[in-house]
């Protein structure tokens, strides 16, 4: 450095600037300014620190001491531990409800209504008619009895919580028959039996794996049964010779004993998917229509909205569950309703679902936009791998996910990144791909079959030319 007399040469410990006359420098304002004085003070220390060792060492150069470096250094620090750990990515998995990558994405309309609560009072437990306390399940239930067919309905954090409080509230120190067929674990340390001793319930299993009759539900029923439950194979199919006894006999056997029977739906539909061309999945209001007196659901899978898990059924049994304690501790807050109300207004208008709901438009988002999307981004995601990758847009298959309808795929389009060069490929697809997920908005995709897979369903229009603008350097 010509212009920088002391930019050269070795620097020695006692040339090392000091803590003071750094933050009065004009160089470290702007880390200042953004960070603090406390953050910037104690990121000088590091870098002090750092350097007295080098300077021991022998390796430290002059122009590392200059107050621009120090201060681009303790900026470049700072700005990195103060990003987010939660953060946008691209999902380019294909599972379109996928739980590590959050599940449902909200519309528009509950955004607006999170932001309002966020920002703004609300009338979360208060009647604005009587201007007495109200109870927060208000907001919504109606709602939720409109679109089910139910009596009444109430809300907590998420299904595993709705199922842990509706056994706890009906089924403590009793048994709960449930088919072997149906004792799913769902990912995440979510197992059917572990619930049902949390909650205090005696799991009474029968049938086979493959084989339930109607006979089993009835030998099982004793003086100790509170419940005959049915849980939804969520994320796996028993086929072949196979045997369940559906939801309308269940309830018929458990109400010739006057005993409630109980569904946890899992995903949970509120509307026949079948008109958007998506496979058949009983909806909520068949349940009940079944003669199911309590049915669970998730908010944030099929639904399309917040987390939260959804209980309806019999006036009676529900007016027992809110009295339960467990139902104030797992009850949601008000940024869930305030997200959970509009999406649920959605589906008075199921001609506009497909469009407004998000989950819904991502899962019958059609071939002939995603395939001109995949040739479109070919050539940037090729110029960005480099020329050791081949990169195609091909059709693929893209997975509805969270536990709904595990074994039908939804045709799509996406790009395929193989390794162009010889050898094994796996090490070049696993650096890929740790590029792709370092990107200011991380890309995450799949690899399998010696190729990296990038399925496009779930980027929308309006996200594809801040993704192609990603890749408009070359990566690493
Ligand atoms: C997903 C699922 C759950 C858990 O629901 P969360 O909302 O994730 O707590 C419980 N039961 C079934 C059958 C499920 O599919």
């Amino acid at each position: 450095m010509a212009d920088h007399p002391s930019g050269t040469g070795a620097a020695a410990a006692s040339d090392i600037p000091s803590l003071d006359r750094l933050l009065n420098a004009e160089a470290l304002r702007p880390a200042l300014d953004a960070h603090g004085r406390t953050q910037v003070v104690a990121a000088l220390r590091r870098d002090l620190d750092a350097l007295r060792r080098r300077a021991l060492d022998g390796g430290l150069a002059r122009s590392e001491l200059d107050a621009a470096a120090v201060a681009a250094r303790t900026s470049a620090a700072l700005d990195q531990a103060a990003q987010p750990r939660l953060r946008a990515v691209y999902n380019l998995t294909g599972t379109v409800l996928h739980t590590n990558l959050g599940r449902a994405l909200l519309p528009d309309e509950a955004v607006a209504s999170v932001l309002r609560a966020l920002t703004s009072p609300a009338n979360l437990e208060f009647d604005l008619d009587t201007g007495g306390r109200g109870d927060r399940d208000d907001l919504i239930d109606d709602l939720l009895c409109e679109l089910t067919g139910a009596e009444a309905a109430t809300v907590v954090n998420n299904n595993a919580a709705a199922v842990l409080l509706m056994l706890n509230a009906l089924a403590d120190r009793r048994e709960v028959v449930v088919s072997r067929g149906e004792l799913v674990e769902i990912g995440g340390a979510f197992r059917i039996p572990d619930i049902m001793k949390r909650a205090g319930a005696k799991l009474v299993e029968i049938g086979t794996t493959n084989r339930t009759h109607a006979a089993d539900y009835e030998t099982a029923i004793g003086p100790r049964t509170a419940m005959l439950m049915k849980v939804h194979c969520s994320n796996y199919a028993v086929t072949g010779f196979t045997k369940s006894v559906g939801i309308a006999d269940v309830a018929a056997l458990a109400h010739a004993r006057g005993l409630p029977a109980t569904v946890d739906l899992g995903s949970g539909t509120l509307v026949d998917l079948t008109q958007f061309g998506l496979p058949k999945e009983d909806t909520v209001r068949e349940t009940i229509a079944a003669g199911a007196d309590l049915v669970t659901f998730s908010g944030d899978k099929l639904l399309g909205g917040p987390q939260a898990g959804l209980l309806v059924g019999r006036a009676d049994l529900i007016r027992k569950i809110k009295k339960n304690p467990l139902k104030r501790a797992l009850r949601v807050g008000k940024l869930t309703l305030a997200a959970l109300e509009p999406v649920l207004s959605l589906y008075r208008a199921p001609e506009f679902l497909a469009e407004r709901l998000t989950t819904l438009r991502l899962l019958t988002r059609p071939l002939r936009d995603i395939q001109p999307q995949a040739e479109r981004l070919r050539g940037a995601l090729a110029h960005a791998a480099g020329p050791g990758y081949a990169v195609e847009a091909v059709p693929m298959f893209s997975q509805i996910g969270s536990g709904a309808l595990p074994v039908d795929q939804l045709p799509s389009y996406g790009l395929a990144v193989r390794y162009a060069g010889s050898g094994r490929p796996g090490r070049h697809l696993d650096k890929l791909e740790t590029l792709l997920r370092r990107l200011p908005v991380p890309v995450i995709g799949r690899i399998a079959d010696d190729a990296l897979w990038l399925d496009l369903r779930c980027l929308e229009a309006r996200d594809e030319a801040a993704f192609a603008g990603q890749l408009a350097e070359p990566l690493a």
